[in-house]
């Protein structure tokens, strides 16, 4: 009989069943979905921090600073335990000076994870068990809520975020619809800061049709050389390299949708590894409305929820309430108006979350 019951196999809850393992513990992993992995296993893979702590400051003004101090003073060392249980890295940088980190191959990460927090048979009584959701909380055990926060939950979006929710499009796996916040709220726990700030990127809008493997390569990252407008024909002129405050608007306005009128002479510049035009190609050759005069290209987009911000608050041990902790997007309140990794937040306070479910310090 297990002691420990994580709910969610995604990044957080996977990092902390297997760290809870190494303690000695035989964890039951609670997966809603018939496959783990949760958004992790879509996404691009990098796990980063900011370059230094004053700079993590700075560009989430509103976080928990001591949530930030210990995720920038673990997240080091807890990469280089997920590359010591074999997970595969793909590069050993962000491609951002302003960051540093690891690309994991998603898919090989989520496989080492599940070994390691002790595999899938079914019906087991330990390790990962798939179609399973937490409903209510177990009785009798430390339970660590590991959902991946409500992104994909269109009641709580509405009633936290935005009025525009049910336009929006989901840029996540389907999992997590806010059963850590329910399960957390009713067990005493405190909202965090921020509830009302999603992590999200401009997808080719409808009638693009966009499957799961296509949301890393359908983000449309180039507002920073574009006119972008509602459809009223009001402008937003974004102010941060990741583009979070522009998603963010653009979730708030009607039905979600931004315009990017990007002039030809941009279309060659480059963000990351892709050129805008190569963006723009990919957007129109999945169906989304494109429209090419002399001067400008304009791509209709629509705000993709990827994930939340906000969640339950935590403290230095990822605890929520007695017996209870919260570790991924489930715990809000890091990242608070900026943007920070949340592959890396799941990593380090789903390690720190099952050493305090063993009573182990730190
Ligand atoms: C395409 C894409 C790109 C991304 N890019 C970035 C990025 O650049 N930067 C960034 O910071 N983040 C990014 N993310 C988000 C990041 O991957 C997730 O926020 C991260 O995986 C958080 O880990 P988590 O464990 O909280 O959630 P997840 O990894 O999503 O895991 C949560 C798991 O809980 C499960 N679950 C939900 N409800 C229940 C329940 N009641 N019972 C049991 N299980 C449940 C879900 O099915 C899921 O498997 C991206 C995500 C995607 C999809």
């Amino acid at each position: 009989m297990t002691d420990l019951v994580v709910a969610g196999a995604g990044m957080a809850g996977l990092a902390a069943a297997a760290e809870a393992r190494r303690l000695g513990a035989e964890p039951l992993v609670l997966e809603k979905l018939d496959r783990p992995g949760g958004s992790m296993r879509l996404s691009s893979g990098v796990v980063w921090r900011h370059r230094s702590l004053e700079l993590f400051h700075a560009e989430c003004p509103d976080g928990d600073e001591r949530l930030q101090r210990l995720l920038f003073e673990r997240l080091d060392d807890d990469l280089g335990w997920l590359e010591s249980l074999g997970a595969p890295v793909v590069e050993r940088e962000t491609g951002n000076p302003l960051t540093i980190g690891t690309r994991f191959d998603p898919t090989g990460l989520t496989d080492v994870l599940v070994r390691a927090a002790g595999g899938g048979a079914p019906g087991a009584t330990s390790g990962v068990r798939l179609g399973e959701p937490l409903r209510e909380p177990p009785t009798l055990v430390s339970l660590i809520l590991a959902t991946g926060g409500f992104g994909a939950g269109r009641e709580l979006l509405r009633e936290h975020v935005t009025p525009e929710a049910d336009h929006a499009f989901l840029r996540a796996a389907p999992g997590s619809t806010g059963e850590g916040l329910r399960v957390g709220l009713a067990a005493g726990a405190r909202s965090s800061a921020g509830l009302d700030q999603v992590y999200a990127r401009a997808m080719p809008a409808p009638p693009a049709r966009i499957g799961e493997d296509d949301l890393v390569r359908l983000s449309q990252l180039y507002a920073r050389h574009a006119d972008v407008t509602n459809e009223r024909g009001e402008r937003y002129d974004t102010a941060t390299w990741s583009e979070i405050d522009v998603a963010q608007w653009q979730l708030r306005q009607p039905r979600a949708r931004a315009w990017f009128a990007v002039p030809v002479a941009r279309l060659e510049e480059r963000v990351r590894e892709r050129s805008v035009g190569s963006m723009i190609d990919a957007a129109e050759r999945a169906g989304a409305p494109v429209r090419r005069d002399e001067d400008h290209v304009t791509v209709e987009t629509v705000a993709g929820v990827t994930t939340t911000l906000g969640g339950l608050a935590i403290d230095e041990h990822a605890l929520v309430a007695p017996g209870v902790f919260a570790c991924g997007a489930d715990a809000g309140g890091i990242a608070t108006g900026g943007y920070a990794s949340a592959p890396a937040a799941a990593l380090v306070f789903g390690r720190t979350a099952a050493r305090a479910a063993r009573g182990a310090v730190p």
